[in-house]
């Protein structure tokens, strides 16, 4: 594969930055008050750099960089160990959502202080009683003088705990069938009328929450598209949430490096069994390099895209579970350590987020019936 010379002065660029500035110690967990506040700074140091959002225009704190740079961006920002990215709904999930979608108001007053992560983002889709079943919304969004208030109980929202705002799908027209009738808004997590309970997860911290809306006031400017359009626009999100947007190939390249690098230090070169599948794992994580490229090139010619986002999220959320079980097994007895233990501790830890993957983002069953029916053509 041949890069443009400018892609490649890009690479060395973003590399040298991070090689500066990445911190040498991992920050403590995002789902805890401090972790949470020092990946914020961190992506205050990102924004001034202006490598936060490299793909966005220059005028909302991008670069306007090529669909390419910014896969190449991601190779070096996980490759140099630097931290996750506390805005990854807005930055990935939104953002893109609002390109499609949004006002040039709404961007302009949204995008920057995203970039800046001075306001964090969390999704507010899930409800008790609708998660892959996401149509069955029962969130009401009555209408009133110059907005709508909010009603009803979110649940599953990553990091609500303490993000700044949230967007999320409501129920507008009662009577409308169940794909019809829903608005896609945007609402303060502060607001009058919310009620943020934190909800601990395997590790025990409060990566998720619950949240409680009694009529909270949402203005005309935070619904994103058509009142009652929100199901087609909530599609578009999740070729976003689903495909490259949110979970580059970067990512998996450098944690089969890491897995590659454990194996050398460890590794039993009798154990064939164990070999093969490190080899399997680096073999997964440069066919997803490779797809994601291809896919970066056909983007604007290939119009079924959307549907193959499924594709690329059955595969990276498999791909990691396979990549951290291998890891687990080649530790044996020193699987148990957490991340306080070291870098071979950060392998338990990945693999609990890891588990997540076939259920975040629509789960995996959800994904290969999109496949099987429609780029398959198979029948319902
Ligand atoms: C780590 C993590 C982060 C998350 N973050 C967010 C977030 O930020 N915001 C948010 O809104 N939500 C979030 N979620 C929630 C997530 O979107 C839902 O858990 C997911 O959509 C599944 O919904 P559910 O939990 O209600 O399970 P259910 O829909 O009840 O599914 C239970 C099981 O039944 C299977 N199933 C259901 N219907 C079918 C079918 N038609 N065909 C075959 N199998 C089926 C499912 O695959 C699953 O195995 C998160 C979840 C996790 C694990």
């Amino acid at each position: 594969m041949d890069f443009d010379p400018q892609v490649v002065e890009f690479r060395a660029e973003v590399a040298d930055w991070l090689a500066e500035h990445v911190p040498d110690t991992p920050l403590p967990s995002i789902d805890t008050a401090e972790g949470f506040a020092l990946h914020r700074s961190w992506e205050a140091e990102l924004a001034a750099a202006r490598l936060a959002a490299v793909s966005w225009p220059a005028e909302y704190g991008g670069r306007g960089a090529s669909l390419v740079q910014w896969l190449v961006f991601e190779e070096e920002y996980w490759a140099a160990g630097a931290p996750g990215r506390v805005n990854q709904n807005g930055l990935f999930v939104l953002a893109p959502t609002l390109f499609g979608h949004g006002t040039a108001e709404q961007l302009a007053r949204i995008l920057p202080p995203m970039a800046r992560a001075e306001q964090v983002w969390a999704q507010a889709w899930s409800e008790p009683g609708a998660g892959s079943d996401l149509a069955g919304i029962r969130s009401r969004a009555a209408r009133t003088e110059g907005g709508w208030l909010l009603s009803g109980q979110k649940t599953w929202s990553s990091r609500a705990t303490f993000a700044d705002r949230a967007f999320g799908l409501f129920r507008s027209d009662p009577a409308a069938g169940r794909h019809h009738g829903l608005t896609y808004l945007m609402f303060d997590l502060r607001a009058d009328g919310v009620t943020v309970r934190p909800i601990l997860q395997l590790d025990g911290e409060p990566g998720f929450a619950e949240i409680f809306l009694d009529e909270v006031f949402v203005p005309d400017a935070d619904v994103i598209g058509e009142p009652g359009d929100g199901w087609r626009i909530a599609m578009s999100t999740t070729e976003h949430e689903r495909g490259l947007s949110l979970r580059s190939p970067g990512r998996f390249m450098a944690v089969a490096a890491r897995l590659i690098d454990l194996w050398q230090r460890i590794g039993d070169p009798t154990d064939t069994a164990l070999a093969n599948r490190v080899v399997d794992a680096w073999i997964g994580a440069r066919a997803y390099q490779l797809h994601g490229f291809r896919m970066a090139s056909r983007v604007d010619a290939d119009a079924s895209v959307a549907a193959r986002s499924s594709l690329a999220k059955v595969f990276w959320s498999e791909l990691d579970l396979a990549i951290h079980e291998t890891a687990l097994d080649l530790l044996g007895p020193r699987a148990e350590l957490r991340g306080e233990c070291g870098p071979d501790g950060r392998w338990l830890d990945g693999y609990l987020f890891a588990m997540a993957g076939p259920i975040y983002a629509g789960t995996n069953e959800i994904q290969r019936n999109i496949l099987a029916e429609r780029v398959l053509g198979l029948p319902r």
